[in-house]
């Protein structure tokens, strides 16, 4: 089952669906052609939907292990929206909630909570198991992403617009 994303066309309230390769890039309306943004905030998904867009996103995926009874987990959700607003078009952002999908802590080692992995191409390329304030967010990710061989040399590829 793959993930997609459902937008609904603020001009003639059409429903959209996004499938997870297209989450990052500017999209149009099937049927007025008005064209929408990539996304732009942190997507709170499960497991299953969580490995789809990992597997077919074409930009690195940041996501965040939570927990809701967690306050590290709760604090963090600010600097995650910021970050997802900031790499809009160039990245994504997923909160998975670990009560909600236990299987994560396992298959993830997730030591604590929140929980950060950075994937490009599919693979785990970074995870640490500790909070880490947005500007460390973005200090980690950029020379790893840029270690991970990136063809347009720029820590958060823009896709060329469909
Ligand atoms: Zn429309």
């Amino acid at each position: 089952m793959h993930f997609s994303r459902i937008h609904t066309c603020l001009n003639c309230f059409t429903k959209n669906r996004i499938s997870a390769r297209y989450l990052t890039a500017t999209g149009q309306c099937a049927i007025c052609k008005t064209r929408f943004a990539p996304v732009s905030q942190p997507l709170d998904v499960d497991q299953a939907s969580f490995e789809s867009i990992v597997r077919l996103a074409r930009v690195p995926v940041l996501v965040a292990f939570r927990a809701s009874w967690c306050a590290k987990s709760r604090n963090a959700g600010s600097e995650l929206r910021q970050l997802a607003f900031e790499m809009a078009g160039y990245g994504l952002v997923l909160c998975v909630d670990t009560d909600a999908n236990p299987d994560v802590i396992g298959t993830y080692n997730v030591r604590s909570t929140p929980s950060y992995a950075l994937f490009r191409h599919g693979q785990l390329v970074l995870q640490r198991n500790r909070f880490l304030p947005r500007a460390d967010v973005l200090r980690w990710t950029e020379p790893s992403a840029a270690r991970a061989g990136n063809p347009l040399d720029s820590p958060w590829p823009r896709l060329a617009l469909s």
